[in-house]
């Protein structure tokens, strides 16, 4: 067999091979999903877009304790605070620079009163810089919004934490 002979023979059987497995392959389940069509399962940790709690009766979760901006390595938390007439505190001025944010979940599990979290929201893409400086009302919208997930979230977490 001459060597020309050679390599086309070799060349046919790893053609026949790759063919093969590509059969193989494309009869089998997809690992692939048609996003944004289709999306994928996410974990009840999933450390999603932040939002800010409420209690069932309206209430702000927050304290303004303030530990969640004292935990933040990327200092992306500025928050100040009041005293109301009823002698309770809660923050006038909430904001998170969700540019400087790693999303490493410290604000979260610092929190006393889980009011600050990381929800399920990850489409949350802009087109400017400005609208990722996330203020109170934003975070207290994002919590109103996505509360029933959330709660599920935590309890399903609960046993872990
Ligand atoms: S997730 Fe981490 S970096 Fe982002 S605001 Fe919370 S503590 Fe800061
Ligand atoms: S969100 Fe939680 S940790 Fe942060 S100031 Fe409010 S109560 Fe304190």
């Amino acid at each position: 067999m001459s060597f020309f002979n050679f390599l086309k023979s070799f060349l046919l059987i790893d053609f026949i091979k790759a063919y093969l497995l590509a059969q193989k392959y494309f009869f089998q389940k997809k690992a692939t999903i048609n996003y944004p069509f289709e999306k994928g399962k996410l974990s009840p940790r999933f450390r999603g877009e932040h939002a800010l709690r409420r209690y069932p009766s309206g209430e702000e979760r927050c304290i303004g304790c303030k530990l969640c901006e004292a935990v933040c390595p990327a200092q992306a938390i500025t928050i100040e605070t009041e005293p109301r007439d009823d002698g309770t505190r809660r923050t006038t001025r909430y904001d998170i620079d969700m540019v400087k944010c790693i999303y490493c979940g410290l604000c979260e599990e610092s929190c006393p009163v889980d009011a600050i979290v990381q929800g399920p929201n990850f489409e949350f893409t802009t087109e400017t810089r400005k609208e990722l400086y996330y203020s109170k009302d934003k975070l207290l919208e994002n919590g109103d919004r996505w509360e029933t997930v959330i709660a599920e979230n935590l309890e399903a977490d609960s046993k872990y934490r």
